[in-house]
């Protein structure tokens, strides 16, 4: 059973762009540049950018972390990525969901200008990823393409099952893997909410290659798992555990202990699919200084 580490995989990526960041130093240009905006103060998203952050440091990026009160008004924060579109030394942005309610995500996501949109969330990035243009990937599923490709784990003519629908993950997850790309070409069933449960059991159980992200702990037993299957586990929940030090564990989506008895390959919550979405920011950051899919 060969145990999928987000941490090798993702330090793979990571030295690799640490080089050119290092051949940019060395002649003298600017490195790439993330603007991460962070509003209110939820445990999760604080989290999640400190990371980014760190890991833009680790790689020779520069960063910019833009903290704002939860009562920020919509047009305050679109007049600041306003500013940010139009500054020349910022190469990507990414606002941290999830948003306070009185704020329209959508209007956020869409004011962020498609050549900086590192997270790949624009609907013009998702629609050149839909018609199978080069463009932004959303950062998780990039993320697990790049752990696809940095463990050699074939998909082409697989019968892949994503459980989850979400846009930013399941969805996009979906459309990469069965589009004509290296780590595509499979043969994808989506399950979600409204799929009947033993119909997503009965596919779980044909499915060579298991994404999961649906959010709920232990939502994949053995029972589900085809003999030798590789399992993706996007899923990360805080679950209450008095005992840990932080009061609390992280959970993937799948039960690891039963499924390392069927599978051949498993992803580690913690451990991850979270540290390749990193990579895939990363990547995505370093495509936009590039300026690869878009001239201004
Ligand atoms: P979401 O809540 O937006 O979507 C969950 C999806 O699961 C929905 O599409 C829903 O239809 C589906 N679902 C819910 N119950 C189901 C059921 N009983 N059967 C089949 N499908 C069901 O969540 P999301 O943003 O896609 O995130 C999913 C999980 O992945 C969460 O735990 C989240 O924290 C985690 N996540 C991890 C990363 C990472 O970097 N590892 C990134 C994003 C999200």
């Amino acid at each position: 059973m060969l145990v999928l580490d987000g941490k090798i995989a993702s330090a793979a990526v990571k030295a690799s762009l640490l080089q050119q960041t290092q051949a940019l130093q060395a002649a003298g240009k600017r490195t790439p540049h993330l603007a991460a905006i962070l509003v209110g103060n939820n445990g999760a998203s604080e989290t999640y950018v400190a990371s980014k952050v760190k890991n833009c440091d680790e790689t020779g990026f520069g960063s910019s972390l833009i903290r704002f009160n939860d009562d920020i008004t919509e047009a305050d924060l679109l007049a600041k990525i306003q500013e940010l579109n139009d500054d020349k030394t910022v190469d990507g942005i990414l606002v941290q969901l999830p948003l306070p309610k009185h704020i329209d995500d959508e209007k956020i996501i869409e004011a962020i200008h498609p050549d900086k949109d590192v997270d790949g969330f624009h609907p013009t990035n998702i629609g050149r990823m839909v018609q199978g243009y080069d463009t932004f990937i959303p950062a998780t599923p990039y993320g697990v393409l790049l752990m696809l490709e940095y463990f050699k784990i074939e998909t082409k003519g697989k019968h892949v099952v994503v459980i989850g629908r979400s846009n930013i993950v399941g969805r996009p997850m979906s459309i990469l893997l069965s589009g004509d790309r290296p780590q595509g070409n499979a043969h994808v069933t989506l399950c979600h909410r409204f799929t009947p449960k033993e119909e997503t059991i009965k596919m779980a159980q044909q499915a060579d290659i298991l994404v999961v992200a649906v959010g709920i702990p232990n939502f994949v037993t053995a029972d589900m798992i085809k003999p030798g299957a590789v399992i993706i586990d996007v899923g990360i929940t805080r679950v209450e555990d008095a005992t840990a030090k932080k009061g609390f564990r992280i959970k993937g989506d799948v039960h690891y202990e039963e499924a390392i008895t069927k599978a051949s390959a498993i992803t580690p919550v913690p451990g991850g699919v979270g540290l390749m979405t990193i990579a895939g920011l990363l990547m995505n950051t370093m495509k936009a200084y590039e300026g690869k899919f878009y001239h201004n």
